[in-house]
């Protein structure tokens, strides 16, 4: 009696946004997947660097363009009362998304190897073997590489590239933080009202008609509050190098709370353990730097106390691999239209100045999006089991700062996911699938590619 073979096996090296989506859609095409993950909870930046809300990438303003698991997520996240839906941001609550992508992966029986990391891989026969830090070897048919830093490309032997084409400098490290006991009635009052173009919402205390629950929303440049921050920084009361505060937003279930996005920390490869640990540490110091500021300065926030720090300082930009297709700042910029669209993208090229107090936006209209082509998840060269998904795909820098964000990279996971199972279950190297096979799954699981 034959017995039957084996599922084949997919690992994916990080259980970040991308990471989570790429185990989910190879796991529910029939594959046996496998996370490794360093971290104790999901979520990669979403959650261990408190990055915790949808940037605007998955609608162009006028209808969704991102579908998938992102939305099943994003749709479970609003039914569990713990994220706000609005047209800009959408901040969830950290724990119950973590919550979530725990529940999801269990659910679809994907094995989770947490508190471990990769560290070495080549390619043997039809497998590539993938050593973890514990010394065990897993032999993978299929593999996404979803680390943020193209991490398991280079054990590989993946070409990667680093920074932006003119000096290789990346965007500066933010440590996040979360704070509460903002009085929501003096910062209604204190701030200058501000109505959201999108949303109609007067800005920065509003109400979520979800949950009933009022939120505090502030975001980019508010005359405001940049005066007083150009201000204390001439007078030598806050050394944070930023004109102005990027994010402070509310936390479903939690009034009166916010995590914040405001420090601004430059290092040459945030890969570099010796540079981490420094820019910790500026980090750290700059959460202190930005409280004092908020209590001194900021109506509603005389009392706000510290909750927590990010477990992790978070990174924007890192190691990407060098794949078939590069995708360019100007095409994102001229919303091309690609023939093997896996993922769309809406969201402005985001750049957080390296060397810089600054921040360059550059929107595309509304009703237009830029697609992301399937052959930039594919390596140019190299071994034929291995994908990469998130911010770690082949873009240059301008095209990162737009894609980077975390509808966008659950999306490209997904179909990291999608191309590594089918992929493995065809027998094929991955430069050999067609996109087509990809986009046809991912169509009739609810991926939006127009
Ligand atoms: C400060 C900051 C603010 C941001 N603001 C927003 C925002 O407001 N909204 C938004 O949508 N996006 C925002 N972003 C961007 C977004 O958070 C990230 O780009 C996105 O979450 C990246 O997802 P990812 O899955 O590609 O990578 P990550 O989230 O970085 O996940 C990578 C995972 O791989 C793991 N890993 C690393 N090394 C290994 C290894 N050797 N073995 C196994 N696993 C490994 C990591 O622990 C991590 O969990 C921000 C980013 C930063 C840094």
């Amino acid at each position: 009696m034959s017995t039957p073979s084996a599922a084949p096996l997919i690992l994916v090296a990080g259980g970040g946004a991308a990471g989570v989506a790429a185990a989910l859609a190879a796991a529910r095409l029939g594959c046996r997947a496998l996370i490794v993950e360093p971290h104790p909870m999901l979520g990669g930046m979403g959650t261990a660097a408190l990055v915790n809300n949808f940037c605007p990438a998955h609608h162009d303003e006028k209808r969704f363009i991102i579908g998938g698991i992102f939305g099943e997520i994003r749709r479970e996240l609003i039914k569990r009362r713990a994220l706000y839906e609005t047209e800009c941001m959408e901040p969830y609550e950290p724990e119950a998304y973590a919550r979530l992508l725990a529940e999801l992966l269990d659910s679809a029986g994907i094995e989770r190897r947490q508190g471990r990391r990769i560290t070495a891989a080549r390619e043997n026969g039809a497998h590539l073997a993938v050593t973890l830090d514990d010394g065990s070897t897993v032999m993978a048919d299929g593999a996404v590489d979803a680390t943020g830093d193209a991490t398991l490309a280079r054990l590989a032997g993946v070409a990667t590239r680093l920074g932006r084409d003119s000096d290789g400098a990346v965007m500066p490290l933010t440590m996040c933080y979360r704070l509460t006991g903002i009085d929501l009635d003096a910062a209604a009052h204190g701030w200058p009202r501000h109505v959201d173009h999108r949303n109609g919402h007067t800005r920065p205390v509003y109400i979520d008609p979800n949950t009933g629950e009022r939120n505090f929303y502030h975001t980019g440049h508010n005359a405001f509050v940049d005066a007083m921050l150009m201000a204390d920084r001439a007078a030598g009361l806050l050394s944070i190098p930023r004109d102005h505060i990027a994010v402070i937003h509310g936390v479903p279930g939690c009034p009166g709370d916010a995590t914040v996005n405001f420090g601004r920390v430059f290092v040459t490869d945030p890969t570099d353990p010796a540079q981490l640990a420094r820019a910790t540490a500026q980090g750290e110091a700059q959460v202190q730097d930005g409280l004092a500021f908020f209590r001194r300065r900021l109506p509603g926030f005389a009392q706000v106390r510290l909750v927590a720090m990010a477990r992790q300082i978070g990174v924007r930009q890192s190691h990407q691999i060098v794949g078939q297709h590069r995708l360019t700042a100007e095409e994102c910029l001229a919303a091309t239209q690609f023939d093997d669209c896996i993922a769309q993208c809406h969201y402005p090229i985001d750049i957080h100045e390296p060397g810089s107090d600054k921040t360059t936006m550059n929107s595309l209209p509304a009703g237009a999006h830029y697609d992301i082509p399937w052959r930039s998840l594919v390596p140019a060269a190299g071994p034929a089991r291995l994908l990469a998904a998130g911010r770690c795909i082949s873009a240059d820098a301008g095209a990162m700062a737009s894609l980077r964000v975390q509808p966008s990279v659950m999306a490209i996971g997904e179909a990291a996911g999608v191309g590594a199972a089918l992929a493995a279950q065809r027998g094929l190297r991955v430069q050999d699938l067609p996109a087509s096979a990809v986009q046809e799954r991912l169509r009739a699981t609810g991926g939006i590619l127009v």
